[in-house]
């Protein structure tokens, strides 16, 4: 099963991908997570993405593409993958699908998840992280325990700098001119199914699960 997650910064791709993972056995795949762990440990990927991840562009196509596909190509990612983050624009859509065509393999779904602007602008100012085990906190409706620090591993929570007011506007019309365009993408190869976003997490993950099966059952 190798599925995509679509949707703007701050829909939850993020959470449900790390459910879809739980449940189907096969790897989550976030660009954003491999992105930031080579900006971490200062790799010459990481130096080079960092500018642009800072200012809230994308980063250029064939580094990320580079990195996915060798992604993809790994011993987990037998049984399928979740792809968290990516594409982000047509040209990575077409760089998938051939890859993809090379490996004899196909996308079974794409599934966008759906949140109104209001409401991601809300998620992500006041989204916190754990800088270790990647746990997401909100500052009002999911704090943790101890404010600060991680509830899972205790390490110390953050705000990404991506997270910060006029990056989030910078990261939202990127999705808008760039993202967007991929439902439309998507639909006309009938993959593309969306649900809607707001709901408790596990209310998300069942929509995401049924509107998969009924694809199953249509195809
Ligand atoms: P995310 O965690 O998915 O919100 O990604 C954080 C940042 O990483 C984005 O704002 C981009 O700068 C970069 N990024 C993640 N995925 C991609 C991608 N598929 N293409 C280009 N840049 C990406």
């Amino acid at each position: 099963m190798n599925i995509v997650l679509l949707g703007a910064p701050g829909a939850g791709k993020g959470t449900q991908g790390k459910n879809l993972s739980e449940r189907f056995k096969i790897p989550q795949i976030s660009t954003g997570d491999i992105l930031r762990a080579n900006v971490r440990s200062k790799t010459t990927l990481g130096q080079k993405a960092k500018e642009y991840m800072d200012r809230g562009a994308l980063v250029p196509d064939n580094v990320v593409v580079d990195m996915v596909v060798e992604r993809i190509q790994a011993e987990d990612c037998i049984n399928g993958f979740i792809l968290d983050g990516f594409p982000r624009n047509i040209r990575q859509a077409e760089a998938l699908e051939s890859t993809l065509d090379g490996m004899n393999k196909k996308i079974d779904a794409v599934v966008g998840i759906n949140v109104d602007r209001k409401e991601l602008i809300r998620r992500l100012s006041g989204r916190r992280v754990c800088r270790k085990c990647g746990a997401n906190y909100h500052v009002i409706f999911s704090p943790p325990l101890n404010i600060g620090s991680c509830d899972k591993c205790n390490s110390e929570i953050y705000q990404r700098d991506d997270d910060k007011e006029e990056t989030i506007e910078a990261r939202l019309k990127v999705y808008e001119e760039e993202t967007f365009p991929l439902i439309e993408y998507y639909s006309k190869k009938h993959l593309y199914r969306a649900v809607d976003g707001i709901g408790s997490i596990d209310q998300i993950t069942k929509a995401i699960l049924d509107t998969i099966e009924k694809g199953r059952n249509n195809s």
